[in-house]
């Protein structure tokens, strides 16, 4: 295989769908200090999708650099990576975006605003142009034809927007909740006051026997311990609608996919007889040594290292 065919795999591999396009360029956003997130749909993002920040900006001896494989400005040492608070650290959402996409970058620093830079990439991540534009402070990432140089990946795609669609919008929802605010007002900004009022508030402290345990502290029994904070609905018996969308989970403030964690939420409401599939908004908070958010290229599957323990104690609590 020629290695531009073998770029778009792996960069296949890295931006599988429209959440992951979404939720590269909103960390990317957020990691760039962004208080303010702006963000275009066209035909659903099969046409474009377009993040609109005021972050810091990229500073003009990296423009050369962004959008190439492996390069991050976040990570300076490997020493790092145990205490980086930043989303991203591979340096691999931008040079495979422009494998997938037509990619281009607008950005300007505080001190050359009201003057901006358009940055046009080559297929290989290789800076093709720079061009003065006007702008703000902060970086406008915009993504056209996703999937183009990946045909079979394009059509399957098209075929299920309208419920890729959804997924990016609960998505970006569990971002807006997380974001600054209270949960609780955010809550109210994006689902209404209405579903606010069916909430009541999740506070639980989880502490359990580790079923495999990873160090044996002298004498003692390990224990280990999160907190779940968040809010859920009451429970409405009877018929009930169905908002599944409504469902977001984050391990230490980070939007996260957790279908174990999940299923034990809706098998407690299931097991009252609740119909209704529940709002839940919780975030776990754990030790960092408690899960490897290095599984998967895309980073969006988290493993717990001790789930079953952890799904066995949450559901006696709840
Ligand atoms: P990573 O986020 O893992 O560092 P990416 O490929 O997502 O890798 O981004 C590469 C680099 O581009 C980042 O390290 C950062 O320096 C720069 N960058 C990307 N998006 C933005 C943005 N919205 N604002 C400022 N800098 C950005
Ligand atoms: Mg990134």
């Amino acid at each position: 295989i020629e290695a531009r065919s073998v770029h778009q795999i792996q960069s296949g591999q890295v931006i599988t769908d429209l959440c992951s396009v979404a939720k590269e360029l909103v960390e990317n956003s957020l990691d760039a200090g962004a208080t303010t997130l702006e963000i275009r749909f066209k035909n659903n993002g099969l046409d474009l999708i377009e993040v609109q920040d005021n972050g810091g900006g990229i500073s003009p001896e990296n423009y050369e650099n962004v959008a190439l494989k492996h390069y991050t400005s976040k990570l300076s040492s490997y020493d790092d990576l145990a205490s980086l608070h930043t989303f991203g650290f591979r340096g691999e959402a931008l040079s495979s975006l422009c494998a997938l996409a037509d990619f281009q970058i607008v950005t300007a620093q505080a001190n050359q605003a009201p003057r901006a830079n358009r940055l046009e990439f080559e297929v290989s991540g290789k800076l093709r142009k720079t061009q003065i534009v006007a702008g703000q402070r902060g970086t406008t990432a915009s993504v056209a034809g996703i999937f183009k140089r990946l045909p079979v990946r394009r059509r399957e795609l098209e075929k299920n927007i309208k419920r890729e669609y959804g997924k990016v919008l609960s998505l970006l929802h569990a971002y807006a909740c997380i974001s600054t605010g209270t949960t609780k007002e955010n809550i109210t900004n994006i689902y209404g006051a209405k579903t606010l009022a069916a909430l009541i508030p999740l506070d639980l402290d989880l502490e359990f026997k580790p079923s495999m345990p990873t160090q044996r502290v002298s004498g003692e029994e390990q224990t280990n311990r999160i907190h779940v904070r968040g809010h859920i609905s009451r429970p409405v018996f009877g018929e009930g609608r169905q908002t599944p969308d409504r469902q977001m989970f984050f391990v230490n403030s980070r939007p996260c996919a957790l279908p174990q964690i999940a299923k034990a939420f809706n098998d407690v409401y299931k097991s009252f007889n609740v119909s209704q599939s529940p709002f839940i908004f919780a975030d776990l908070q754990m030790d960092t040594s408690a899960y490897d958010v290095n599984v998967s290229p895309d980073k969006r599957t988290i493993m717990l290292h001790d789930a079953g323990a952890m799904i066995e104690s949450l559901k006696i609590s709840l």
